[in-house]
């Protein structure tokens, strides 16, 4: 039984800041979490909700301000979620990552090693390849577009975003206008009828391209052609339009059928000297200032030599892989989502890399079931991390190094652990891969014992 009640106001102290960046207080044995609150900041916190045993709250008077709190660029930042660290110093936001990744490896990974300081961006906005927008309509017939707010599906309605690329925030601007213009019907999450849903767009950082996607209850609509006309119009810079159905309940945002609607299918960008062609709904590395600190200091990690054969495990569009092979006799990449996959093939082609194979499949049931010769891996999973096929089948082989890519420090220290039997730790270097987030990307070297 809890001591606090919901609606009720608490006075106290926040003692920490939990891995998803909310402040902690106490009352009694009661633990509450809570956004926008910062060490040693004395706050009332009205108390929301309860979830999973643990209690929720907002602050709703602050009596002392931390001397890391700044004040933030975006006027809904304590709203919209998306920026839990918006409102302290970048100094404190990568000293918190840093401890995040520490605290992670010592208590859910049991590991004691050394952690680097977290590296961080000279300028840490704006940096956002990849933006994405649901967008509604008021009752008076006004189109916005924005973030939803914190654990609910209302958008909170939003000019730009201080994270994401400024170019294609002027077209999601612009898109609203049109939407109105054109008569494109907004999708209705309760209905089901209507239909454009969310926009996203992609940038590119070294060429001048940007792939706008529609994401739409069924690919042909009324009124398409000419919203396509106009939107192109007004932004020569889109170099692709495409339509991409999501007819479903769901909180994914892209379905599985595409149309290219304008221009071409795919959008290039560059990583450390290479080129890249990513399709709409292939992962791609969404910070391009940070992603070569990342590949560069991952790959400074081991000496690749002639002879040695490389797993790039969970591959996206074959990045990490492309720039590895230049040393190795041969990359093996592996990759689940068929679009990327696709991408990586036509990649290497485009680079002209000829000593790489390429596998559409799961990472774990491929390396289970692959006899030819491996002496590297280098993995990259998504935030649900690895899984036990995978890592049992690696520590099975005579592998001497594994670098561990990783944007989530808890499956990454819980993996780690797994991996502690048979390898030592011995390299753990944060980078800031999500300014004013509370994410952070993390490169660890696993040495055989
Ligand atoms: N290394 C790439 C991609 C990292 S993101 C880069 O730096 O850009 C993780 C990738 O793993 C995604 O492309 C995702 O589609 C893929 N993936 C997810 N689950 C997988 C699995 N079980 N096996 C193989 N790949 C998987």
């Amino acid at each position: 039984m809890k001591n606090s009640q919901k609606n009720e106001i608490i006075r106290g102290k926040c003692i920490d800041i939990s891995q998803d960046g909310k402040g902690i207080i106490k009352n009694g044995r009661d633990i509450i979490f809570c956004d926008g609150l910062f060490l040693d900041e004395e706050a009332d916190v009205e108390i929301l909700y309860s979830r999973a045993g643990v209690l929720f709250g907002k602050v709703k008077k602050l009596y002392s301000l931390s001397k890391d709190r700044i004040q933030p660029k975006c006027k809904i930042c304590s709203s919209c979620g998306g920026c839990q660290y918006q409102q302290l110093k970048y100094d404190a936001q990568l000293h918190f990552k840093t401890n995040r990744v520490k605290n992670a490896l010592k208590y859910i990974g049991k590991i004691d090693c050394d952690v680097l300081p977290c590296i961080g961006m000279d300028d840490p906005y704006y940096y956002r390849n990849k933006i994405q927008m649901p967008y509604g309509k008021d009752k008076k017939g006004n189109v916005y577009y924005g973030f939803y707010r914190q654990n609910t599906h209302e958008i909170i309605p939003i000019k730009e975003c201080c994270i994401e690329n400024k170019k294609a925030a002027s077209i999601l601007w612009d898109i609203k206008d049109l939407i109105k213009k054109h008569g494109i019907i907004i999708f209705n999450e309760d209905s089901g009828k209507g239909v454009l849903r969310y926009v996203l767009i992609r940038t590119s950082y070294h060429y001048d391209e940007l792939m706008v996607v529609l994401v739409v209850s069924r690919i042909n609509f009324p009124g398409q052609r000419n919203f396509i006309n106009d939107l192109t119009k007004i932004h020569p810079e889109i170099t692709s339009v495409v339509a991409n159905e999501n007819p479903r309940f769901t909180n994914v945002i892209l379905g599985e059928k595409e149309k290219v609607l304008f221009g071409k299918s795919k959008i290039k960008d560059s990583i450390l000297g290479l080129t890249f062609e990513i399709s709409a709904s292939s992962f791609y590395q969404v910070n391009p200032i940070q992603v070569e600190v990342l590949y560069s200091k991952a790959l400074d990690l081991i000496d690749i030599k002639k002879e040695q054969v490389v797993l790039d495990a969970y591959a996206g569009v074959g990045t990490i892989g492309m720039i590895a092979s230049k040393n190795a006799k041969k990359v093996i990449s592996v990759e689940i989502n068929e679009s990327a996959h696709k991408n990586a093939i036509e990649n290497a082609k485009r680079n002209n890399i000829t000593n790489m194979e390429f596998y559409c499949d799961d990472a774990g049931k491929f390396i289970t079931n692959y006899e030819g010769q491996i002496d590297i891996v280098i993995m990259d999973p998504p935030r649900k991390g690895s899984d036990h096929a995978f890592i049992s089948s690696v520590m099975g082989m005579n592998i001497n190094n594994v670098i561990y890519i990783s944007c989530d420090p808890e499956t990454l220290a819980r993996d780690l652990n797994e991996f502690s039997s048979k390898y030592e730790v011995r390299y753990v270097q944060p980078v800031d891969m999500f300014p004013m987030t509370s994410h952070v990307e993390c490169i660890t070297l696993l040495c055989r014992k």
